[in-house]
Formats: C-alpha cells, sequence, structure tokens
C-alpha cells in the first residue's frame, strides 16, 4: 500500500495508514434506526486509508475502487455541497470533524478496499470511519464521538437516514466476538459465540440502492406505527418501546402495511435477545430457528429481501451442516449470512455457489465472517 501510495503522490513521507472493518448482522435487521437490538460482528473485510501531508493547501482523496483522484482546496471543505457521489462520504466526516472542532490539514490520501460496495457489509461506514481516522491522523478522540458523527455525516451529507449500527460496530468491533448493540442507549456488550460453528456470507451480487427511496418509506412507516401506538400506549417513543403483547392489542388499529412494518420491527428486537442468549448457552438450533424467523420477518412482514435472496436462503437451509440463513443488511440484494458447523463450510461454499450459478447465472462471491477488530492505526509490521 505505501509502494502504491508512493506511486500515486511521488513520495510516502511521513505516511501513516488507518484501517476500518465492514461488518456482517447476525441478527437485528431494520431495527438500529427504530432505536432497538442489533449484533454484528466487524469484518476481515475492511478499507484501509494511507496519509500523508501535502503540504499544498489541497486535500486529495483516491479510491482505488473507483481509480478516481479528487482535489479539494482545504479551505473550501467547510462549505462543500454534496455532489451525490462517493466523495460525499469522506467530505461529510471531514465536515462533521470541523463542526467538532477539529482542524483538517491539507493531505494526500489512498483509499483501498476489500468491502464489496453495496452488499450489504456496509463499505460506507467502513469509508466514513477510515476516513475519520485518517482526518485524525493520530489526534486522540473519543470512540463514541467518532461513531456519531459519521453517522451524522451519512445521514446530513450523504442523505441517507441511516442508524447508528454500522459506524458503532465499525469503530467497537472486537476479535472472536459478536457485539451487542442497544442503538437508544449505545451501550454494548461483547457477545461469545459457540465454538465449532462458524458464519459465511454469500452475496447475491445484486448491489442494492439504499438511497433508493424503500429505505425511506420504511423508515417513514415506522414512524406512523410509533405515532398511532402512542395513542394507546403513550410511553411509546420508538418501535423500541413496544413489546411483542403490547402490539398485538394495537395492531388491528394499524394500517395492514404499517402493522406488519412495526412487526417485523417488534419481533426482531425480541430476537436479537434471545439470539444473544442461545449464543452464550451454545443452543445452536435455537439460533439457527431465530435467523430463519428473522428472514422470514424481513421477506414478508418487513418487505426488503428480494428472489436471490430467498433463493440462496431456502438452498442454504437444507444442506449438510447448516444451522440457519438470512438476509443481512439493508436488503434488496446484497448477502445473506449462513450459520453452519465449521467443518461443513469448504463443501457448503462449493454447493451454494454452483446452485446459484445454474439458476441466475451469475457466480456468488463469498467471505467468511472471523470476527475482526474494530478501526485502528495500522503499524508498519503489520502491513
Ligand atoms: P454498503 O454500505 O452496504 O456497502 P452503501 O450504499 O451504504 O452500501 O454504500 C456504498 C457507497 O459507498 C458506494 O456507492 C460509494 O459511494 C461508497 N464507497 C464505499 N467504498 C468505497 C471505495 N472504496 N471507494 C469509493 N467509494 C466507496
Ligand atoms: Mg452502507
Amino acid at each position: 500500500m505505501i509502494e502504491a501510495f508512493r506511486k500515486l503522490y511521488g513520495s510516502a513521507e511521513g505516511v501513516r495508514v488507518f484501517r476500518a472493518p465492514g461488518r456482517v448482522n447476525l441478527i437485528g435487521e431494520h431495527t438500529d434506526y427504530n432505536l432497538g437490538f442489533v449484533l454484528p460482528v466487524a469484518l476481515e473485510l475492511a478499507t484501509t486509508i494511507a496519509t500523508a501531508p501535502s503540504g499544498d493547501g489541497k486535500l486529495r482523496i483516491y479510491s482505488e475502487e473507483r481509480q478516481e483522484l479528487r482535489e479539494f482546496d482545504i479551505t473550501a471543505i467547510p462549505t462543500l455541497a454534496p455532489t451525490h457521489d462517493w466523495t460525499d462520504y469522506p467530505i461529510g466526516v471531514a465536515q462533521q470533524l470541523i463542526a467538532a472542532g477539529v482542524s483538517i490539514a491539507p493531505a494526500n490520501l489512498l483509499i483501498r478496499s476489500t468491502v464489496p460496495e453495496g452488499s450489504g457489509l456496509s463499505s460506507s461506514a467502513a469509508l466514513e470511519v477510515s476516513s475519520a481516522l485518517a482526518f485524525l491522523n493520530g489526534r486522540a478522540f473519543d470512540k463514541l464521538q467518532l461513531v456519531t458523527l459519521c453517522q451524522r455525516a451519512e445521514r446530513n451529507f450523504v442523505g441517507v437516514p441511516v442508524g447508528i449500527m454500522d459506524q458503532y460496530i465499525s469503530v467497537f468491533g472486537r476479535k472472536h466476538s459478536a457485539v451487542e448493540i442497544d442503538c437508544r442507549s449505545l451501550n454494548h456488550r461483547l457477545v461469545q459465540l459457540p465454538g465449532g460453528i462458524t458464519f459465511v456470507a454469500v452475496n447475491t451480487m445484486v448491489k442494492h440502492a439504499l438511497s433508493g427511496s424503500a429505505y425511506r418509506d420504511r423508515v417513514r412507516e415506522c414512524a406512523e406505527a410509533v405515532e398511532l401506538i402512542a395513542k394507546v400506549y403513550p410511553n411509546v417513543k420508538s418501535l423500541r418501546d413496544v413489546t411483542p403483547e403490547q402490539f398485538e392489542t394495537v395492531a388491528a388499529r394499524l394500517p395492514e402495511v404499517v402493522a406488519r412494518r412495526a412487526r417485523h420491527v417488534v419481533t426482531e428486537n425480541a430476537r436479537v435477545n434471545r439470539y444473544t442468549d442461545a449464543s452464550q448457552r451454545g443452543d445452536l438450533a435455537l439460533m439457527g430457528k431465530l435467523m430463519v424467523e428473522s428472514h422470514r420477518s424481513l421477506q414478508y412482514d418487513y418487505e426488503v429481501s428480494c428472489a436471490e435472496l430467498d433463493f440462496l436462503v431456502d438452498t442454504a437451509l437444507p444442506m449438510a451442516g447448516v444451522l440457519g440463513s438470512r438476509m443481512t443488511g439493508g436488503g434488496f440484494g446484497g448477502c445473506t449470512v449462513t450459520l453452519l458447523r465449521a467443518d461443513a463450510a469448504p463443501a457448503f461454499r462449493d454447493a451454494i455457489s454452483q446452485a446459484y450459478k445454474q439458476k441466475f447465472d451469475v457466480t456468488p462471491a463469498i467471505y467468511p465472517c472471523d470476527p475482526s477488530d474494530g478501526a485502528s492505526e495500522i503499524t508498519a509490521g503489520q502491513l
């Protein structure tokens, strides 16, 4: 990476490298912006940024994936408007850092990522968090503030009403652990995963467009549900506050579609808590069952799945060693995550790949999901 940096910018003097991981969410989908619970793991797949002072008043950002170099006057950054391009992510983060009182120094940046874009493994948060670390360039900064600042960049500048999960896990991920995040209190706890199992992500190769209208529609439908349910239960401020039992008492008063959206969120929240318990007890059968229930709820109630995701789940479930499978991330494409016995993983990869190719004439990318650590600087020895 240092060599690529030198080649691009002519010098690598003073270069430092920062890494932020993508993530796979095991369970708790579309619950984060409803202030509920999620259970992601940080991945080995990550976005890495090399940065060095530019010395000429410019900020340059190069994406190897895009093979595009963009240049900005440092003094213009606070007033830049969104361009609806990939640079909105780092520029949005730079503006948020400036608003938090952090100065952005003229610098050259080189971005390299192994997180597939638009595949539900959160390349966007990996880009935001790695950009933030690159701009901070080793200066100390509160981790939780970093998380909320990156989320604000995506919400306010990129313009997608995302929850907190992706940025949070990219910062707080931990090797060998899943992380249960309470998206209201913004606390988390590490959740032990049973031995002898593994998680595999399979990519439909259908890129979702999270910024598309469906995501906004879901956010709006959830807000509508809260407004109606609060008329009966005034303490309800978000769907997080609604128990499955309470929901049943009000479901009939909600418009049919709104009721199904709310039912997904309410039952999904309950599933996250049951799943973490099952994981800590090593109850593999229950973990698998809850993942399938989550998928069906996303498929029929929340309606964010698609034919390719459903095919991958339905095809995986009868395979040897598979305990559970579901879509992961926002939906409308992207990846499934499958829980299976570790010794069954090689045969599973071959079989699911072949089945998908036969059905859709596309070879799915497959990623191991071993939990990695959250964002940090990479020292020379690790490069
Ligand atoms: P996801 O987060 O699931 O991958 P998003 O739609 O939220 O999907 O974010 C994908 C967007 O993030 C891309 O369209 C691009 O604008 C930006 N992005 C992510 N990684 C890179 C990269 N390495 N280089 C340039 N842009 C990137
Ligand atoms: Mg994203």
